[in-house]
């Protein structure tokens, strides 16, 4: 059985011991409900480190209104069960209570880019985020914490905080881990009825879509923004929340691209109550 920590004192206690005897420390953060796109981020972990803490908590802050945090997937037996075999040592997965006790006050956020995008539709989400990666960070001590490219806004956004704050700890990276039609693994797949599943690799279809259209010499952005909306609306009963090109690390929206430009393609779609994320970073 793998070793389950509830508590941010004894975790940070633990963490502290295992860094003191020369451990090297990886975390991969997650929200719980795992899959194989979580499980290839503890595998690079392993690869990274001597000590795998995978941190498990539905993170009440950055949800808004209206979201699904009250029926987000949970369950973890069968996560302790997926997180040993994939090669985690231990899984810290505090109560909210521990998190955000009584007379809790304190935020971080980072600005600017972090309201546009995902930000822009989800207001407060990624001081939510923000708040709670700074935590665990605080409590795990880690040399290098993992992050999947499926959350590409998440993923500038953690190393902007790092690097404004200071905070000594590598960022690595895992691509995204799709199922065989191109659907990005998310835990909210689940919400997906049959039909909706089914038409839900329309977005990865479009975002290749983009790039070859890029790579076939389309310069002007908004052509390929308008062509992967139509194409989305046109091919499933998917709504378009948005499709973006923007600059890979500031987040801007890009009017024109020219050669060598690092952009990031992304796209967020509503099947039913069910929204959907996707990316493809690219270099023009
Ligand atoms: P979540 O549990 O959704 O908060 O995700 C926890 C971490 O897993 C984040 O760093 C995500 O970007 C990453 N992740 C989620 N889905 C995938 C995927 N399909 N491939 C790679 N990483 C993923």
């Amino acid at each position: 059985m793998i070793k389950v920590i509830k508590d941010p004192g004894q975790m940070q206690a633990f963490a502290d011991t295992q860094r003191r005897a020369g451990k090297r420390i990886a975390v991969v953060p997650t929200m719980g409900a795992l899959h194989e796109g979580h499980l290839s981020l503890i595998r690079i972990a392993r690869g990274q480190a001597d000590l795998v803490i995978v941190t498990i908590f539905v993170n009440p802050t950055q949800f808004g209104p209206g979201e699904d945090f009250s029926r987000y997937p949970r369950g973890l037996d069968s996560d302790s069960e997926l997180c040993a075999g994939a090669g985690a040592d231990v899984i810290f997965a505090p109560e909210i209570s521990a998190m955000y006790p009584d007379g809790y006050r304190t935020f971080v956020n980072v600005e600017g880019i972090t309201d546009v995008l995902e930000g822009a539709v989800r207001p407060g989400h990624f001081r939510g985020v923000t708040t709670v990666v700074t935590k665990l960070l605080a409590i795990t001590k880690p040399d290098v914490a993992v992050f999947g490219q499926k959350d590409a806004q998440q993923l500038v956004v953690i190393k902007r905080l790092v690097r404004d704050l200071n905070v000594d700890v590598r960022i690595v990276v895992g691509p995204i881990v799709r199922e065989e039609d191109g659907l990005a693994m998310s835990s909210r797949n689940v919400y997906l009825a049959p039909a909706q599943r089914a038409e839900a690799a329309i977005l990865f279809r479009a975002l290749q879509t983009g790039h070859s259209m890029i790579r076939n010499g389309e310069r002007n952005s908004s052509t390929v923004r308008q062509a992967l909306t139509s194409m989305i609306s046109m091919q499933s009963s998917g709504t378009v929340d948005y499709v973006s090109l923007v600059d890979g690390e500031t987040l801007k929206e890009k009017e024109s691209l020219a050669d060598g430009d690092e952009v990031l393609l992304s796209l967020a779609v509503r099947f039913g109550g069910t929204r959907l994320i996707d990316n493809l970073p690219l270099r023009v």
